[in-house]
């Protein structure tokens, strides 16, 4: 056992192998490191996947993040103009991403509430929320410093 293995006491990590089974799919290696990866770097895009598990080749961690995603363990959103942020789907927040200095804060997500009700109320729409992200300039990029 080279590689040290899963916390049962954190959820996701223990059932991967059972979700997955439930699904009808095959537990991997690849599959355990990338969901391991993306829990450690809390928001991560495939390049970022790929650099953390170097021994997973990059066309596996995209299909790999793809196949986490459509089994509802991980979600994705765009934190700039470039490839999407994947995190785990249990964490349930929305990101505020600065656009001068590109920090991003998670809120929670129950500050979208009116937005959301009304939304469904008004025109029947039904907002993703795990999908959204709010862009805006952050106190520090406001109060003029750039550093
Ligand atoms: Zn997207
Ligand atoms: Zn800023
Ligand atoms: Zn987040």
């Amino acid at each position: 056992m080279t590689h040290q293995h899963t916390d049962p006491h954190r959820p996701g990590t223990a059932s991967l192998a059972e979700w997955l089974r439930a699904r009808g799919m095959r537990m991997t290696p690849q599959r355990q490191l990338v969901l391991d990866a993306v829990r450690r770097l809390e928001h991560a895009t495939p390049d970022q996947v790929s650099e953390a598990v170097p021994e997973v080749d990059l066309t596996t961690v995209y299909r790999t993040l793809e196949t986490l995603e459509q089994i509802g363990l991980l979600a994705h959103t765009h934190l700039g103009h470039g490839a999407p942020s994947y995190r785990l789907a249990e964490d349930d927040h929305i990101h505020v991403v600065c656009h001068h200095c590109n920090t991003v804060v998670d809120v929670p997500s129950g500050l979208i509430d009116d937005l959301d009700r009304q939304l469904h109320d008004d025109r029947g729409f039904r907002l993703d929320r795990s999908h959204l992200t709010i862009f805006g300039t952050c106190a520090d990029c406001l109060a003029g410093r750039d550093d």
